[in-house]
């Protein structure tokens, strides 16, 4: 056996009908890292569950294909292990599975507003699969953490 490293963390599940707490889909991209640490902090969820994968939220931005299917089906399976009330769908800046910035020609403003298009596409899909769970959308800069509102339709 391998050398072990020692840690310590509570065995029981937890339920987010006792705690505040919610779902995350988030990307990979580590220089956001910090962000998403202060989002949480500034939430004030001491947990929450996160679904961390390349491009965040752009996944369900193309719902019918394979990814959104799955993604859809963790909210799900999360969701019955431990009953958060709300999704968070998470976007960010330069991100590499959307083309970055250059993909824009570095016009912020443009990629910010197909980012929010994509974060509009995912919500739709979370809410029509999954209609009791509030649904937020949030976009993240090189310098802000914006929560969009996304009309119900
Ligand atoms: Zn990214």
């Amino acid at each position: 056996m391998g050398q072990a490293i020692q840690f310590t963390t509570p065995s029981d599940h937890y339920d987010f009908r006792k705690e505040k707490g919610c779902c995350i889909l988030w990307c990979t991209d580590a220089r956001f890292t910090p962000a998403l640490d202060k989002f949480v902090a500034e939430r004030g969820y001491m947990r929450y569950d996160l679904i961390r994968i390349a491009g965040g939220a752009n996944v369900l931005a193309t719902p019918e294909g394979d990814g959104a299917r799955f993604v859809i089906g963790q909210f799900g399976a999360l969701h019955n292990l431990h009953h958060f009330d709300s999704i968070i769908l998470m976007m960010h800046q330069d991100c590499g599975a959307c083309g970055g910035s250059k993909a824009f020609g570095d016009d912020c403003a443009r990629e910010l507003q197909d980012l929010n298009l994509r974060l509009s596409t995912a919500c739709k899909a979370v809410r029509d699969s999954l209609p009791s769970i509030k649904v937020e959308t949030v976009l993240v800069t090189f310098k802000e953490i914006i929560s969009i509102p996304q009309p119900v339709l």
